[in-house]
């Protein structure tokens, strides 16, 4: 397999609300984490870092240019790669552990992360056995209701459990922006991870429901509408109702 330079190894593409995406072009889409930058009049906003086979904070300029939180929406490999280059982060309490030691197992990088997932290799002689995630321990701990002020613009946090215990979402309830990392995008979603817990993931569910957001960009996939998100939701609940997947009496 052919290796990819480290110039092209990051796409980046401006959307609207002051966001940009930026996605390892290289990495099957499946697997391909979607690096969220949002612009604040104080400080930017970093939500997620790929899974750190290139160095983010020397590719992509816009990055490196002002004072900037990198939020983790939870701890797999793919999403925290590059958390150590930034010297301000953010994590839920329930994945500060991982954040700060990044084991294979914790980060499903022994699962997750197989040679098949690149389309073009890393530039470097990348070699499978030596991949490791850099420790890189969270400066800010986040919990359900907290807000990350960007000076001009607030995000709440929402603790979003199911897919990974200290999974959260970035809500902007000004502009119905909703950042929903690995709990809700529009594609195969996961609840098998050594740490997912289905009945959690359903009560999260029932709770996502409950939002109106206007776009909402999540941890893999393109991003999409309300309309788009409450079918996402109930094709979700319905296909583990189908299952018969137990619930938790709290829920509903
Ligand atoms: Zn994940
Ligand atoms: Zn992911």
């Amino acid at each position: 397999m052919q290796s990819a330079t480290l110039e092209s190894w990051y796409k980046i593409e401006r959307l609207s609300d002051d966001v940009t995406l930026i996605c390892e072009q290289f990495i099957e889409p499946y697997y391909r984490c979607n690096i969220w930058h949002v612009r604040g009049r104080d400080r930017d906003l970093l939500i997620d870092s790929g899974m750190g086979v290139v160095s983010l904070r020397r590719q992509v300029a816009l990055v490196g240019e002002r004072p900037l939180l990198a939020v983790a929406s939870h701890c797999h490999f793919d999403h925290i790669g590059n958390h150590h280059e930034f010297p301000d982060r953010a994590i839920h309490q329930d994945e500060a552990d991982i954040l700060a030691n990044p084991t294979q197992h914790a980060t499903v990088a022994d699962v997750y992360a197989p040679k098949a997932m690149f389309l073009a290799l890393p530039p470097g002689g990348y070699e499978q056995s030596a991949y490791r995630i850099e420790p890189a321990p969270a400066t800010r701990l986040v919990n359900e209701g907290d807000i990350i002020d960007l000076g001009d613009r607030q995000f709440e946090v929402l603790h979003l459990p199911g897919h990974s215990p200290g999974s959260i979402g970035l809500w902007e309830k000004a502009t119905g922006v909703f950042f929903s990392g690995d709990a809700i995008y529009d594609g195969p979603l996961s609840d098998q991870c050594y740490h997912s817990h289905i009945p959690t993931y359903l009560k999260t569910m029932d709770r996502l429901r409950t939002l109106k957001p206007r776009i909402v960009h999540g941890g893999h996939f393109p991003s999409f509408d309300g309309q788009r998100y409450v079918a996402l939701i109930d094709q979700y609940l319905e296909g583990k109702r189908k299952m018969g997947c137990p619930r938790d009496s709290a829920a509903r």
